[in-house]
């Protein structure tokens, strides 16, 4: 019995009756004022599809987030905007020119160090974050760890090239984890350049821009004339606006780790985007199972800094280990407290490498499905032929009920790469094969991320496997 169901209520600001409320659905009958254990806790912040923060018996971790921020504590944020697109289209190209447009670039002292990410301060005194490491890996490997970081997807597509493979897979990873887009359409200095027909054939991919009647803002933009800058820097705004990306600046500070190295004169360094709340320099802290006590903060021009507020991404020095990207960051109260928690969660990697990795199967999704845990079932689907991947998409869509949908993250024609693995990992998704293998580098990811590939090689064998388990294990009607 580790929580109160008060507690509990409390920690996902959601309402007491509503959580009894879900108990009961659960089976369990509960008073506000009673203990549940940690199994049962863990159901209904899955239920509410908040992110888990419990990791064991111990109860170490509940509380780690510190308290909820009410809404009067909210101060709008800068947006953090992360760029994506095919390769060669322009993305660093892109990158360093809206680094360039900070109305601070220009004063002395200012060499721009590689941290993983950079703030822009822009004439109107609004701000953008922007993450340095473009593409789609290093966002996808962030989400697959369960940070979620970026509220912008800028998706550059250069006009004389047009949509090209990476530019689908960027859009469906943007889609995936459910955060908007801003086209950027580049080059368009170049004399074959033709933004009309990108915003054409994007519509092939459902994104349908402003120009043909939808909401996506496509902004024609030359990294290297430093043509619309400006524009796409306000379209990014306007983006955020409608997102009204708010947090809490006056609390303990909570982040996720961008980058980490073990610098050789400095010791173990990480970029840390600040989410809520603000580091100080001398603040004790939690980074995934490493700790530290904030020795300086520099920022993208090297500069030391005294604090840190929402949205802006600081080197932080005075870790005691390197911690990995994607990892959370939090301030906590004491050293002894840091120590706890490290030693807690170090232990449980341990633990979870003798286990093996936690699989990503059909199965799992479908007893998920059957405890009503889940409501649709995330698939990846390669397939040898067109013919056949068509015939296996619309069995797939065609199946679902009101309850329980099939979604497809991805479908293509090919072998198994590692992009698969990855797409499939950050959705918690199996990957369906049909007459189609992976590649060693995607067998061994898949292996050691726990990403089931199911093979098949007749149709009716695959579709009998979906549909049994949508048909038979329904959801529970509530
Ligand atoms: P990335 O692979 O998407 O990061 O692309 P890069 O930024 O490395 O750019 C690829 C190539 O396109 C480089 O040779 C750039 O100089 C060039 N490039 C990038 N932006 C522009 C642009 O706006 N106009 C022209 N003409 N070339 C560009």
């Amino acid at each position: 019995e580790v929580i109160t169901v008060q507690e509990l209520a409390n920690r996902m600001a959601e309402r007491g009756a509503d959580v009894i409320k879900q108990l009961m659905r659960l089976g369990v009958m509960a008073t506000i004022n009673q203990s549940i254990d940690a199994d049962t806790a863990e159901l209904v912040v899955q239920e509410f599809g908040h992110r888990l923060k419990r990791v064991a018996e111990s109860d170490v971790e509940i509380g780690l987030e510190g308290e909820v921020d009410v809404d009067e504590n909210l101060e709008p944020r800068a947006p953090v905007v992360t760029v994506m697109g095919h390769v060669d289209h322009g993305k660093t190209s892109l990158l360093d020119a809206l680094r360039s447009t900070d109305v601070a670039a220009g004063e002395a002292g200012g060499i721009t160090q590689h941290i993983g990410a950079y703030q822009v301060k822009l004439g109107s005194g609004q701000k953008i974050t922007f993450l340095d490491t473009p593409g789609h890996e290093a966002f996808t490997a962030m989400r697959a760890r369960g940070a979620k970081v970026t509220d912008i997807v800028v998706l550059v597509v250069a006009a004389d090239d047009g949509i090209m493979p990476q530019t689908v897979e960027a859009i469906r990873h943007a889609r995936a984890a459910g955060v908007p887009m801003v086209v950027a359409i580049n080059k368009i200095d170049k004399p074959d350049a033709n933004p009309n027909k990108v915003r054409q054939n994007l519509l092939q991919h459902e994104v349908v821009v402003e120009e043909l009647g939808g909401e996506v803002q496509a902004i024609e933009v030359s990294a290297k004339s430093r043509i619309g800058l400006d524009k796409l820097e306000e379209a990014i705004l306007l983006q955020a606006e409608i997102l009204e990306l708010r947090a809490n600046p006056n609390r303990e500070a909570a982040g996720v780790v961008i980058e980490a190295k073990l610098d050789r004169g400095r010791g173990p360094v990480a970029t840390v985007l600040v989410q809520k709340g603000t580091l100080k320099v001398g603040d004790i802290f939690v980074a995934g199972s490493e700790w530290g006590k904030v020795r300086a903060l520099l920022n993208d021009r090297g500069d030391q800094q005294t604090e840190a507020g929402p949205a802006v991404p600081v080197e932080v020095l005075g870790l005691t280990g390197t911690p990995s990207a994607g990892d959370d960051f939090q301030v906590v109260d004491s050293e002894a407290r840091a120590r706890e928690v490290t030693a807690f969660r170090q232990r449980r990697t341990k633990e979870q490498r003798a286990v093996g990795t936690a699989r990503v199967s059909l199965e799992q999704m479908f007893s998920k499905i059957k405890e009503g845990q889940a409501k649709e079932l995330p698939v990846v689907i390669k397939a040898d032929v067109q013919g056949s991947l068509e015939a296996i998409v619309g069995s797939l869509t065609k199946m679902g009920t009101d309850e329980v949908q099939v979604r497809i993250l991805h479908d293509a024609v090919g072998g198994i790469t590692e992009s698969d693995v990855t797409l499939a990992k950050a959705s918690n998704a199996p990957i369906i094969a049909f007459n189609v293998r992976a590649n060693k580098q995607a067998r061994e990811m898949a292996d050691h991320e726990g990403v089931e590939i199911r093979y098949y090689s007749i149709i009716y064998d695959l579709v009998d496997d979906v549909k049994s388990a949508l048909s038979g294990l329904l959801a529970p009607t509530l």
